[in-house]
């Protein structure tokens, strides 16, 4: 276990849980909403005492994740991204869509290319989350990985080019932390000082909770009701990708959604990875970096991150 207050981010755990819910008893002074945004329960508390402004400010920041789900959806066949999948020339995408997809890039850049959003062709071979999952062949999985990786999205102001026209593009693994960060940033701008956002254990912390800290419970990755400690967080955001929870298992073989895409197989040197950092978006992308990256790369990266602070990144297992 290493604290270091130089690096970027705030923890990090390898194989070992999921954030899995907020632990603060909620009574008074607090209004709560869910829904189904992206394929995921979006669960958002706010506290305060204007009811009208907290449930002014719920109704805000729901309204933005929905909107951000039309742009960035690869479900919503008008969405900017599935237009840039479907794309056989250059798109001119919204400025949004631009900045959103360069964070990605920088992410991918950093992770010597494992955060990859030009793998949306692997993702709709495997299938993972329509419940006919199924092993592609390797041919299959070379075709789907052809011209991805760096240099299959080019930028040009706002115009986006793909190397290759057959080329899906892919936000799975950033665009719910965004959803997250705008949210916040919703509920800030309606005058919010205190909330949780969970969106399916991508959480963020606005404030604190009457002066303490939030305390989140980070689950085992394989046992249900074990929890593996419980984390004190204000002010940041606390993400997990873990493999336990889109997957099939064929033959003793667990088949997941995070994809190495070296292979374009489901990566196998974690369970979880969960990151803890100033906005929802860097650590959605950075989790599912280390943990493809695994335990020494992945851990190597964090530690690297230029400009960023207060790291205590923690090993609590080896993959
Ligand atoms: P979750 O969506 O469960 O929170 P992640 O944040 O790790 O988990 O995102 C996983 C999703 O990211 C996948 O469903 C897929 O859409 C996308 N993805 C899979 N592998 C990669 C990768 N190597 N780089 C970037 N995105 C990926
Ligand atoms: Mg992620």
């Amino acid at each position: 276990m290493s604290l270091k207050r130089s690096l970027p981010l705030v923890l990090i755990l390898f194989f070992v849980g999921i954030v899995v819910f907020l632990r603060q008893p909620d009574n008074g002074g607090h209004r709560a909403r869910s829904a189904l945004i992206m394929g995921t329960v979006v669960d958002v508390r706010v506290y305060g005492e204007d009811e009208k402004r907290l449930e002014k400010a719920l109704d805000e920041a729901f309204a933005e994740m929905s909107r951000v789900e039309q742009i960035f959806s690869n479900h919503i066949a008008s969405s900017e991204i599935s237009q840039l999948s479907a794309a056989t020339e250059p798109l001119v995408l919204s400025l949004e869509t631009v900045a959103l997809l360069k964070r990605g890039q920088q992410i991918a850049l950093q992770s010597s290319g494992a955060f990859d959003m030009t793998l949306g062709a692997v993702k709709k071979l495997w299938n993972i989350e329509n419940n006919r999952s199924r092993i592609p062949t390797a041919e299959e999985l070379a075709d789907a990985l052809e011209g991805t990786g760096s240099g299959a999205l080019v930028i040009d102001g706002t115009e986006v080019r793909k190397a290759r026209a057959g080329i899906m593009v892919d936000l799975g693994g950033i665009a719910k932390g965004y959803a997250v960060d705008q949210a916040v940033r919703k509920l800030r701008e309606y005058g919010v000082r205190s909330a949780t956002v969970n969106a399916g254990g991508d959480i963020r912390l606005l404030g604190d909770k009457n002066g303490q800290p939030w305390r989140i419970g980070i689950q085992h990755p394989r046992q249900q009701d074990a929890l593996l400690l419980t984390l004190k967080v204000k002010d940041q955001a606390v993400v997990s990708s873990g493999d336990y929870e889109r997957f099939f298992e064929f033959n003793g073989v667990r088949y997941h959604h995070i994809f190495d895409p070296a292979s374009g197989r489901p990566a196998r040197q974690c369970q979880s990875v969960t990151v803890v950092a100033d906005d929802a978006a860097s650590a959605d992308a950075l989790a599912t970096a280390a943990f493809v990256l695994g335990p020494v790369d992945g851990l190597k990266l964090l530690e690297d991150l230029p400009g960023l602070k207060g790291l205590l990144s923690l090993l609590m297992a080896v993959c």
